[in-house]
């Protein structure tokens, strides 16, 4: 973070901006709605400094904006000269207006531009009605805080009231009735009462998340979560969110599944909304449904969303389509996953389906895998994919046939999550590349 963003209090203090044009008339115009009393002068003299809580220059003589950011910052009084960061002891943010709610955008000076359409986009996304909502809260803010002393219950509540019918009715201009909601939820307020959600997080890009994970994951108490989850997935949580962290390590369970479980059923039980985010879907391969079972024995109310798995990220990112009406009518997803060394998969059905298999954790036992389709029938030059990484901006392809993959695997990959493609459909993705999109692939690594 290159700046320390802070909302400041301008009530009646004197602002000074120097400078006639248009630019520093703009610029005066958010800090007098900010309730600031804006002294506009078309010099700078350093008397004008006097007692002044902030000062902007733009659209002035070059000298008498060198010598308002210097005696500005002189007396410690925060200046910003409008387009030259050098002379700025702090910038201003792209603002959305939803009195009381304000957002502001900044991207340190690096891109305004974008800022600016950052800003555009969340203007869309939240409709100015919301000021009003806040508002509406406000009138309302020391009774709740009376009436529901305790934290959990009292977010509960104003999530409720925000999300639900009590929004809507502001959005639809009837703020009275939407009142009468706010009163009634002081009246009688819920049971604490926890519920678990099992959501899948996708590949690990966070806009491949689904909406209502967003969603929740913006509304969590306590968030739960494995290794696969990245920076940019958990950046959506609420800042005050707990988080768990049980990831496994291939080989090494730092945390027994059944400690996991136990540990969803306590935090549900406590009356906490619990997010247990799983890489990709949480039902494929991830462990979701011994989760599932245990809040279900357990009378733990929970709900399962689900997410783009690692297979779907991975054709998608490398263009091979699962299904082709052409050569394939088949996706199987299977895990590579050994018990005391062994692979417990039914090669033949797999074979005789003549579809696309999607190996998950499936590079270790690479060798076993190939041995068993071969001896069951799969053709030597079936193409096939390794795919690190997918559905991320450091996703890595290496094709080749099962041998040459096999042989190469142990020097390729470099960690990341893996997955193994086989069948003609890996071929059709080459194709589609070669024909109408060389030109925007990297060169891939050959074997
Ligand atoms: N629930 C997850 C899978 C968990 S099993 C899902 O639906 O995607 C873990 C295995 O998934 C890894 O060993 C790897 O084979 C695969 N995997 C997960 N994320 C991946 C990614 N981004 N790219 C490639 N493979 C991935």
């Amino acid at each position: 973070m290159r700046h320390f963003p802070i909302f400041l209090e301008l009530q009646g203090r004197s602002v000074l901006v120097v400078g006639a044009g248009e630019i520093a008339t703009r610029k005066a115009e958010p800090l007098r709605m900010a309730g600031a009393v804006v002294i506009q002068r078309a010099r700078f003299s350093p008397a004008d400094l006097e007692g002044v809580a902030l000062a902007v220059g733009a659209d002035a003589p070059e000298e008498d904006l060198l010598a308002l950011s210097l005696s500005a910052r002189s007396r410690g009084i925060p200046v910003n000269i409008v387009d030259r960061p050098e002379l700025c002891s702090f910038i201003t943010p792209a603002i959305i207006d939803r009195a009381p709610m304000t957002i502001a955008i900044s991207s340190g000076g690096a891109a305004p531009i974008l800022a600016r359409l950052i800003r555009a986009r969340i203007e869309a996304l939240i409709p100015p009605a919301y000021g009003r909502l806040a508002a509406l809260a406000d009138r309302f803010k020391s009774r709740i805080r009376t009436a529901l002393p305790d934290l959990v219950q009292r977010r509960r509540v104003l999530e409720r009231l925000f999300t639900g019918h009590a929004a809507d009715l502001v959005f639809a201009g009837q703020e009275e009735e939407a009142a009468r909601l706010f009163e009634q939820a002081l009246d009688n307020a819920p049971e604490k009462q926890g519920m678990v959600f099992l959501v899948g997080a996708g590949p690990g890009a966070a806009d491949l998340m689904t909406l209502r994970a967003q969603r929740l994951l913006g509304e969590a108490d306590v968030i739960v979560h494995d290794r696969l989850i990245g920076e940019a997935v958990l950046d959506l949580a609420r800042r005050d969110a707990h988080r768990i962290y049980v990831g496994k390590v291939r080989a090494h369970h730092c945390v027994l599944q059944e400690d996991i479980n136990d540990l969803l059923v306590s935090l549900a039980r406590d009356g906490k909304k619990v997010v247990r985010l799983k890489g990709g879907d949480p039902f494929v391969f991830g462990r979701g449904g011994e989760e599932a079972e245990a809040l279900h024995a357990a009378g733990v109310a929970f709900e399962v969303v689900p997410g783009v798995t690692a297979a779907l990220a991975c054709a998608a990112q490398a263009r091979i389509p699962l299904t082709h009406r052409a050569t394939t009518r088949a996706v199987t997803f299977v895990t590579g996953h050994t018990k005391e060394g062994r692979l417990d998969l039914e090669f033949e059905p797999l074979v005789k389906l003549h579809g696309t298999i999607a190996v998950y954790m499936g590079i270790v036992s690479l060798p076993q895998l190939r041995d068993g389709l071969f001896a069951n029938g799969l053709d030597r030059t079936t193409p096939a994919m390794l795919i690190e990484r997918g559905g991320s901006h450091r996703q890595r392809e290496l094709r080749g046939t099962l041998d040459e993959l096999a042989a190469a695997a142990p020097g390729w990959t470099q960690n990341g999550p893996t997955l193994v493609m086989i069948g003609h459909a890996v071929a059709r993705g080459i194709a589609l590349q070669e024909r109408s999109f060389i030109d925007t692939i990297p060169p891939q690594a050959s074997v």
